[in-house]
Formats: structure tokens, sequence, C-alpha cells
């Protein structure tokens, strides 16, 4: 809260002059000037503008929504005598998410009952707490508020090089804009998402939006992060735009797999995750990490190593396509076994148990018969001692003819 406050004070309600330009309405001579948008990120949006018409306005209206949002908000509105009008939206309370594009629209009833509107007009809402330098490549825009130049930069190729890496599996689309947004540490990164109403731990992308957002300090490290996670969130945008509304019915551990895979530079740490929890059997099952990746970050970051090095063998062994006819069952709605049988034809738990033996050196089918064998002793004894004692019967018998 204290940050907050603080950067309330420095970035005093920062006026955007967006120029927004609009024809009158022929019939009324309905028309709003002046419009304009000012905001403080996660505090409140002042609206404004100036309502002329040449039939007196009964009443009059401000509509808005997130342009991917359906939800739209309308508010009645107070117009002075000159017909200006600002409406203050509380924007701490009712959350808007970092960066999205919002749509907004005046309209007025007028005296002879006819409903005039005018717009819509757009705005950006970024996260205005803090000064953003950027650099672009094309669509692609990397933001960064501290590090020098040369940390941009890096921050850019790491941006170009993740392209690259994905478009190897993915058709890469640049028709609209990608953003991406560095944040100097977790703090500033988790704020915005809660003043946005959205929660992560690492990082995060808003696909919709074409929006990447990340941690990561200028450092003698910085290229490197920077190479793990920029690729990572830029992946998430490409499956959705690769996917459409089917990269919502992706399970995550494809989803977070694919993107941890397509990391410049992979995390290091995940191999020795990997081979502790497989050393005392307590590796989480895909089946279980379908919906979603658990809350406890421990679990979490194995859920990551897991899903990136089950990716990888899968790539291994299917190829791109494979991969891709993976993501594209999912998209169609199959549930979490069943999309692996279309595209790849075998199970997902059979996938699993062959990732186990190749990648982990695990013998699934060894322990599974070591598990069995009390019951096969049983069941060799139950069937041994009736066969004995019909020999028993049969020697006796040849016995008594002999
Ligand atoms: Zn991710």
């Amino acid at each position: 809260m204290k940050r907050l406050l603080k950067f309330v004070f420095f970035f005093l309600l920062v006026l955007l002059s967006l120029g927004f330009t609009n024809m009158p309405q022929a019939q009324s001579g309905f028309n709003v000037t002046n419009v304009n948008i000012s905001y403080n990120f996660g505090q409140q949006i002042t609206f404004l503008g100036q309502f002329t018409s040449s039939i007196p306005i009964k009443q009059a209206f401000l509509s808005f929504r997130e342009v991917t949002d359906q939800n739209t908000r309308v508010v009645p509105l107070t117009l002075g005598a000159d017909g200006s009008t600002t409406y203050q939206y509380d924007a701490s309370q009712h959350l808007i998410s970092p960066f999205a594009t919002i749509e907004f629209s005046y309209q007025a009833t007028l005296t002879n009952n006819q409903n005039v509107t005018t717009g819509p007009f757009y705005f950006r809402y970024e996260d205005n707490r803090f000064a953003w330098k950027q650099l672009s490549d094309g669509s692609v825009t990397v933001h960064w508020y501290n590090g020098d130049n040369p940390f941009g930069q890096a921050a850019l190729d790491a941006a170009r090089g993740g392209l690259q890496g994905i478009s190897q599996t993915f058709p890469v689309s640049l028709n609209s804009p990608v953003d991406v947004y560095i944040y100097t540490n977790y703090d500033d990164l988790v704020s915005s998402l809660t003043l946005g109403g959205r929660q992560w731990e690492a990082g995060h992308a808003d696909p919709s939006l074409g929006i990447g957002m990340l941690a990561v300090a200028p450092s003698d490290t910085q290229s490197i992060d920077l190479q793990q996670l920029v690729p990572h969130e830029l992946t998430h945008i490409m499956l959705y735009r690769f996917l459409g509304d089917g990269f919502n019915r992706l399970p995550t551990w494809l989803e977070e797999g694919i993107a941890s895979m397509e990391e410049l530079y992979p995390n290091p740490d995940y191999a020795s995750a990997l081979e502790t929890a497989s050393k005392n059997n307590s590796l989480l099952s895909f089946k279980d990490l379908c919906a979603s990746f658990p809350a406890d970050s421990g679990r979490a970051y194995l859920a990551f190593a897991e899903s990136q090095s089950f990716v990888r063998f899968l790539r291994d062994t299917y190829g791109n396509t494979g991969i891709v006819a993976l993501t594209q069952a999912y998209a169609d709605g199959l549930d979490c076994d069943l999309g692996a049988t279309r595209a790849v034809g075998v199970p997902l738990n059979q996938l699993e148990v062959r990732w186990r033996e190749t990648v982990l050196g695990q013998n699934v089918a060894g322990v599974a018969a070591q598990n069995l064998l009390p019951y096969l002793i049983i069941l060799g004894l139950t069937l041994i001692v009736p066969v004995w004692g019909a020999i028993g019967i049969i020697v006796a018998r040849r016995k008594n003819v002999g």
C-alpha cells in the first residue's frame, strides 16, 4: 500500500491526450467533445466529456468494457450547465486487467425520446505506476522500467530467439502486436496482477490481449533470466493465437510443458527435482495435472519440472507434429486420456509409464510384477494343492488297477 501511495504521488493523474474526435449526429446535433481519460493504475479512472445537442438531453450515460470481456458497465452521468461531465471509476474495488484495452462510448436519451450514441473510443489501461521504456522489432515490443538500454536489447533478443524457436513447432502469428512487460521484482508484478484481478507466481500471460508479464531485475544473469522467461510467456500467447478459444481447454501439463520446453535457457534445477521425486516415489501423476497445478509452491515447481520433461519426451518420440496433434485434440474438447489416444494412439497413463521408464529409468513393469508377486504365490498355492491332490488320487488308482 505504501508503495502504491508513493507512486500515486509520483504519477499524479497522468493525463492522456488521446485526441478523441467524433462526428456529430446530424438529426439531433448530438455530439460529445473534449473526450479525455486519465487514470492512476489500480486506483481510479476518470472519464471526461462535454455533451452538446440541439434537442435537450433527458439522461446521459457512459458505457465501457474490456474489449475481451462481454460484460459492459453502464453508468448514468450528471451533466454540468455547459454539458460537461466527469465520471470517476473506482478501479481499486472493481478490478480491470492490466494493459487491457477499454472500449467506451457516451449515450443520451433526448427529450423527444430519441436514443443517441457517440463512440466507441478506446484506451489502454497501462500500469502507469512505472515509467516504462520500450524497444520494438516489428510487432513485438518489450517494456521495462529498471535497467539500461542493453537490458532492453537483451529482452528483445530473447523475444526474437523465442519466437524463432516456437516457430519450429507452431505457426507464429504476429498480425496483432505482442507486448512483454518486465517488472523488476515479483512484488511489483504480483501487485499489478492483484490490482488487475489476477494472481500468479512467476510470470503471467494474457494471451487474448497479446500481453506477457514477468519479473527480471538487472543483474549479471539478466540475459539468462530473460532467455528463460520471455520465450515462456510468448509461447502462451502464440499457442492461443494458433488454437483460438480451444486454447482454454489445454491440459495444464501440456500448456506449461510446451512453454517450458520453449525456454531458450531451460531451468537447470528441474533435473534434480525430478530425480529426487522419482527416488522418493513422490512424482505427481499427469492425470492430476490436467486441470491445474498444485497451489503449494514446492509441488507446483515439481509440476513444471515434470511437464517440461514429459513434453520434451513426447516431442522426441512423436515429433513436432505429435505435439501439434496433441494440442489440437485437446483444443477440440477431448478429455485428458482420449486426447492423447486420438493424437498419438496411446492413452495418457501409458505415455506416463513410458516416460517414467525411458527418461527416469524407472522399471514400472518390474515394479508392478514385484507388487503382484505375493498374489502370484498365493494363486500358485491354491492351484497346486488341488492338482497335487488329483495326482495323488490318480497314482492311487493306478496302484489299485495294477
Ligand atoms: Zn507458463
